[in-house]
């Protein structure tokens, strides 16, 4: 079974609750979900009436009422009496689905109530959990014991994943109960991937927010993104999982190029952000978690701040394949799983050494260049790297000065201090710091004074693609080298990687 994209309609009265139904269908909702706990002012009657406007608009579109519980996530605290009266006004309006709370369910006389509204409908009934704390005690066990209690019914059971690791007894309970109805989800930013990769398993719904203002649970997509950005209806067991390592990765730009790259080529594949918080640890733990579970399909990922060098060191734990280059810069940002054998690449080199080669128009004019690197984290290493194999002199300026140090002996550079940088002296200056990155687009980590005609300024932030930095920097009319064009090049590398095509 395709899982569908269920919209949730959180109106206040009739008026806002029917113009988003109308949103909902124009954006390709595949279920409207009416949450009656969201009207200010509830009555068995408005809920009639309600229902009847939203078919009006969205006539071909199933129907899910819901009248969620205060204690599970409700918007207003309505008596059991009411909302167990509005479910069943709901189910004698032919509402295609109604969902109740599985711990009111459990008593005798709510769930004769419902049994008495449904019987003689075609609507079926949702049993729902939700937990808002982190994850359930047991959620095996709660599965059974909610299938148990009335077999026909659709389990749905939902809690919140503090880490990306949360995510995986979801997926395992979706793997054990296969061909069942049943939906569950994982709430919040780090179970964002769980509302995605519940599609490979035929869940049997997700939710996604009709825009960025609506929506009624955190992590929530947009119906847009899901099915244009993350290819959902293209989804299904076969699919193979890539995505983008890090923390922050929601800014990243990683998604939108290798989904659309899978896109034109025609490839049964889908690129996540994957939000890896916890260090080492969080990072060992969730390569750990999917090479348990080769079912999910996880093939490969773009790794980024702050696990470029737990990249290498996992690879090297696990007697991995650690090509050269990113054995000698330190880290990789680029790993592939092909069954047992891990493999970790740097394509940051290349990708930045491509854009400058391309501005200066021949490699050769590196050698003996006087360049100045400007931070010493991952990229820098790579950077570094690559300028001192063509030749040229660099000048590193980091902030912590010994980390700056400690590049510079392993490269035959020279450190400097960031409060120094006002005094540089070089014909090719690279930004490899968060300085202007989005949010703080007002920020150049160079004074405007440094800049002039003849220099080549390179900034490796890519978002804005055109920073303060560079805006100053052409102003002076230096030339330069936008992070955009070192994103793309490092990018289609990576898609090589993952595809063995070209993008
Ligand atoms: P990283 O390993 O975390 O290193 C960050 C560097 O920035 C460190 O040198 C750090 O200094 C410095 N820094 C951070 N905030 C600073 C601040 N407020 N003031 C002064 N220095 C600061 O990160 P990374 O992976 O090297 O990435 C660095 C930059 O490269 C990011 O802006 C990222 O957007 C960009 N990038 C671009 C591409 C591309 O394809 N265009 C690819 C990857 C990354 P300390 O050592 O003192 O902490």
């Amino acid at each position: 079974m395709k899982t569908k994209i269920t919209a949730p309609i959180s109106g206040k009265d009739i008026a806002q609750c029917v113009a988003q139904a109308k949103a909902a269908a124009a954006g390709g909702a595949q279920i409207i979900e009416l949450r009656t706990d969201y009207l200010d002012d509830l009555s068995v009657e408005s809920v009639a009436e309600l229902i009847a406007k939203i078919r009006s608009v969205a006539p071909n579109i199933p129907l899910l009422v819901t009248c969620r519980d205060k204690a599970e996530g409700g918007a207003k605290d309505y008596p059991l009496d009411l909302r167990l009266s509005v479910l069943c006004q709901a189910a004698q309006c032919g509402a295609d689905f109604i969902d109740i709370e599985f711990a009111n369910f459990k008593r005798p006389e709510v769930r004769q109530k419902i049994q008495d509204a449904l019987a003689g409908t075609p609507t079926r009934l949702i049993l729902s959990a939700h937990q808002f704390e982190g994850c359930f005690a047991d959620i095996d066990t709660l599965y059974d014991q909610m299938k148990g209690a009335w077999p026909q019914a659709i389990v749905k059971i939902v809690y919140t994943a503090k880490h990306i690791n949360d995510c995986f007894e979801a997926f395992d309970l979706l793997n054990r109960t296969q061909g069942q109805d049943r939906i569950i989800l994982a709430m919040t930013e780090a179970g964002q991937i769980v509302r995605i990769l519940c599609a490979k398993f035929g869940a049997m719904l997700t939710f996604a927010r009709i825009d960025e203002s609506s929506g009624t649970a955190p992590g929530q997509v947009t119906i847009e993104q899901l099915k244009e950005l993350y290819r959902f209806e293209h989804i299904d067991q076969n699919t193979e999982v890539y995505g983008i390592i890090g923390s922050p990765v929601a800014h990243s730009s990683s998604p939108a190029y290798h989904n659309t790259g899978f896109t034109r080529a025609g490839l049964n594949k889908v690129y996540l952000p994957l939000l890896i918080d916890g260090g080492r640890d969080g990072f060992f733990g969730f390569i750990d978690h999917v090479r348990r579970r080769p079912w999910l399909g996880f093939a490969g990922f773009s790794v980024t701040i702050p696990h470029k060098q737990n990249a290498i060191e996992y690879a090297k734990s696990q007697g991995g394949e650690i090509e050269p280059l990113a054995e000698k810069i330190g880290a990789a940002n680029t790993m592939t799983l092909n069954k047992e054998r891990i493999r970790v690449f740097n394509t940051d080199y290349a990708g930045a050494m491509d854009a400058i080669i391309e501005k200066l128009g021949d490699k050769t004019k590196l050698n003996g260049l006087n360049t100045a690197v400007i931070g010493a984290g991952g990229v820098s290493r790579a950077i570094v790297a690559g300028l001192v194999d063509a030749g040229a002199t660099v000048t590193i300026y980091n902030r912590t000065f010994e980390k700056a140090e400690r590049l510079a002996r392993e490269f035959d550079g020279v450190a400097k201090s960031l409060s120094e940088v006002a005094s540089l002296d070089a014909e090719l200056i690279v930004n490899c710091t968060n300085i202007g990155m989005h949010p703080d687009v007002d920020q150049s980590p160079l004074p405007k004074a440094c800049l002039k005609k003849g220099l080549i300024v390179f900034d490796t932030v890519y978002n804005p693609a055109e920073t303060l930095l560079l805006k100053n920097a052409e102003a002076a009319g230096s030339q330069t080298i936008s992070g955009v064009d070192m994103f793309n090049n490092q990018a289609a590398k990576q898609f090589a990687l993952f595809t063995n095509k070209n993008t």
